[in-house]
């Protein structure tokens, strides 16, 4: 009976093998879609950050313009007051030269604050693109390594099958039996040990008669909590 149990041991150890795989089947796309979804977020960051950068370049081109155009202004009128006749048209041309220097300054101070503007974003856009450097080589590393999970999981899978199909034949078909209705009703889990009189399928004590018999028996036993089939966890290390 303990050859049967140790082979009961590898079978369950094979089925939960099957599980995991079964899990990361799942969820190994998913975790590309995030992966992905994380990147292409980043890259947008850095994208309206230019596009942010190219308003600003433009509103500054812009400013530019409209200060060049005001300085001509004022130069011509400058050279107008030199021909003017009468007293009244003298002080409406120096209330025009008033009125435009005023707005030229005031598109110089938009110029510089402006420039200021470009300047941060400029020193943020390039922080944000190192990171997105650092970044991308990351991503590109854990897709490949995820790529590379996903293409081994056949192979995984082929060899966990192998390994159930042969331990199978040589189990005793009651047990055998036995052990596939228990691990249908617990979640998969139809073996497990005992380690200081407790279950590790539900956590609870045996009772300790029962732990003294485990350690001696070579009987197929289970759980009175659970009723799994447990075994003493040091016989596995035979
Ligand atoms: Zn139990």
């Amino acid at each position: 009976m303990k050859d049967q149990i140790l082979l009961l041991i590898k079978l369950q150890k094979s089925d939960s093998e099957i599980k995991k795989i079964k899990i990361k089947e799942k969820e190994l796309p998913n975790e590309i879609i995030r992966l992905d979804e994380e990147f292409q977020n980043l890259e947008k960051k850095v994208e309206e950050e230019g596009e942010r950068l190219e308003e600003l370049n433009r509103v500054h081109r812009e400013k530019e313009e409209s200060l060049k155009r005001g300085i001509e202004s004022l130069k011509k009128t400058k050279d107008r007051l030199l021909e003017v006749k009468t007293n009244k048209e003298y002080h409406a041309m120096l209330k025009e030269i008033e009125i435009t220097e005023k707005k030229n300054s005031e598109i110089e101070d938009k110029i510089i604050y402006v420039l200021e503007e470009i300047d941060d974003v400029r020193r943020g856009l390039k922080t944000k693109e190192e990171e997105l450097n650092v970044y991308r080589l990351k991503y590109e590393e854990e897709r490949k390594k995820i790529g590379e999970e996903m293409d081994s999981i056949d192979s995984e899978r082929l060899v966990c099958q192998e390994k159930i199909s042969d331990l199978s034949e040589k189990i005793n078909v009651d047990i055998f039996r036995r052990y596939e209705i228990i691990k249908e009703r617990r979640d998969g889990l139809a073996v497990v040990s005992v380690w200081n009189g407790a279950c590790n399928g539900c956590h609870m004590n045996i009772p300790p008669q029962m732990y003294n018999e485990l350690q001696k028996s070579a009987d197929l036993m289970l759980c009175p909590n659970c009723n799994r089939i447990i075994y003493w966890n040091d016989i596995s290390k035979d």
